[in-house]
């Protein structure tokens, strides 16, 4: 009955049932004892929902990242869930569940404050009977999926993701792996390997280039020589994929924790020319590429001290050498210090919020930590005080010490600002006082040179009129 109304309602054969105990023919089983994990390496919720399945008559499997990452030692970020129950079954089967997503529609199980996804098994709408390159009905004219909504098999499943090493199947009740695509290996060699023919899947999804990128340097893996042959030549596809998607997949590039690696490697296989806005910013101007190397490497090392890092910030710092310029542009018109910096952020703002789509909930940020930059060099009366209280000012503060140290302004006022910190109250106002002599001093010097100029030229003048 199911099976029939699927095939209605999906235009696809339902999957097949598989049960854990009968694999199907042509997937690889690696054992516990080969691959060493075991059930204590999954999260509670995810083995409570996989046992939960399978004791139901289901098959279910942790899938994706996670399974890779156990296999290569890493800590999963999620664990999500694959299984033949379709998501209303899924649904009966846990009090705390609710189906989500309409296009394709999937169930998040919550157990306590965590929550695992259950996706069922999915078929690639490409592969077709025939031979696979037939042109299909859901994909645009570059061969883009349009869709990819339909239930399939679990063999299915594994195929219609993107890299083999991204397609193992972690049963964790049977501490089984189940691998259809010798993913397995791919994960020992170290191997980033895409899925089919590698022309056919960057076509039908462009994002799966940058995947490859984020993935190799993440993982510390290689790319696969036929998986990385076609990038260079494919890589203005991605100017057909909705702005939003790319931004999304940047952001988790720059938020990798290999960000440096991953940009440096785009560059080398030309993905960041023309396509994505936002690296032709960051990769394309000289001046502003030491500075946005030491943010990229600095966002690195507090992603792998596992330190917050805000997006605000990293955006600021690509953008900054654009906003310097139109400032300097803006105060070589005579426009006024403050005024031009601000009007330099909206004329920044203004292009890239419609070329890179950096969504608006970011501007606050921005403009907060450009705006705070000429307040650092006012260090008289209580204005350091009153900047030390802002609540932007560590952020504000970091992005001056990168400016320090990408040779932009002079490293003293870093250090200047940084003792400001460290140092009490009372060493505070010596400080002030000592920059006041100072600035007192500067005065006179340049009032005397001045005024001896004045005498100097006073002689000339009466030596002509002589
Ligand atoms: P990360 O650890 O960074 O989350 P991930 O591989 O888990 O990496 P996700 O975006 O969470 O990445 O995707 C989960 C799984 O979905 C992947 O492991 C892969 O199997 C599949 N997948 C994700 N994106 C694609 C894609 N563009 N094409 C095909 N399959 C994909
Ligand atoms: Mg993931």
């Amino acid at each position: 009955m199911i099976r029939k109304f699927l095939h209605r309602v999906f235009g696809t054969k339902p999957s097949t049932s598989i049960s854990a105990s009968r694999p199907p023919a042509g997937v690889h089983i690696i054992s516990r004892k080969q691959h060493g994990i075991t059930r204590e390496h999954i999260n509670p919720c995810a083995l409570k929902v996989t046992s939960g399945l399978q004791e139901a008559g289901y098959s279910a499997f942790v899938v994706g990242g996670a399974a890779r990452d156990l296999l290569l030692g890493l800590d999963p970020k999620d664990f999500d869930i694959a299984t033949n129950a379709t998501p209303e079954q899924v649904r009966a089967l846990f009090r705390r569940s609710r189906i989500i997503g309409r296009r394709f529609r999937l169930v998040h199980v919550m157990c306590g404050a965590e929550t695992v996804e259950v996706s069922t098994f999915r078929g690639d709408t490409l592969t077709s009977e025939n031979d696979g390159a037939t042109a299909n009905v859901h994909a645009d004219e570059h061969g883009r999926l349009l869709r990819d909504n339909v239930f399939g098999s679990q063999e299915e499943d594994a195929k219609r993701r993107d890299f083999t090493v991204n397609a193992l199947f972690f049963d964790p009740v049977h501490e089984e792996i189940w691998d259809y695509l010798n993913g397995y290996e791919d994960i020992k060699a170290k191997r980033l390997r895409i899925i089919g023919d590698p022309l056919r899947r960057y076509r039908e999804d462009p994002v799966r280039m940058l995947r490859a990128v984020r993935l190799a340097a993440k993982l510390d893996m290689q790319i696969d020589a036929d998986t990385a042959a076609p990038i260079g030549d494919l890589a203005p596809l991605l100017q057909n994929v909705p702005p939003s998607r790319l931004f999304d997949e940047m952001l988790k590039l720059l938020l990798s924790g290999h960000a440096l690696a991953c940009v440096i490697d785009l560059r080398t296989r030309g993905l960041h020319h023309g396509l994505l806005p936002m690296l032709d910013v960051i990769l394309e101007q000289p001046l502003g590429e030491r500075f946005i190397t030491l943010a990229l490497k600095n966002t690195d090392e507090r992603v792998q001290q596992e330190k917050p890092v805000s997006p605000g910030f990293l955006f600021a710092a690509l953008l900054w050498h654009e906003v310097l310029a139109v400032w300097n542009n803006r105060q070589g018109a005579g426009e006024k210090t403050i005024l031009a910096l601000h009007q330099a952020m909206d004329d920044v703002l203004a292009v890239q919020n419609k070329k890179l789509a950096i969504p608006h909930r970011y501007d606050a940020i921005m403009k907060e930590i450009w705006a705070m930059q000429p307040r650092f060099t006012g260090r008289s009366g209580r204005k350091p005080f009153r900047l030390l209280e802002h609540p932007r000012f560590r952020a504000a503060y970091d992005f001056m010490l990168l400016r320090c140290e990408s040779g932009e302004i002079d490293m003293e006022l870093g250090k200047w600002w940084e003792a400001f910190q460290r140092v009490g109250s009372g060493e505070r106002e010596a400080m002030l006082l000592k920059d006041e002599m100072q600035k007192k001093r500067r005065r006179n010097r340049s009032r005397s040179k001045s005024a001896s100029s004045d005498a100097v030229s006073d002689h000339k003048a009466a030596d002509m009129v002589k």
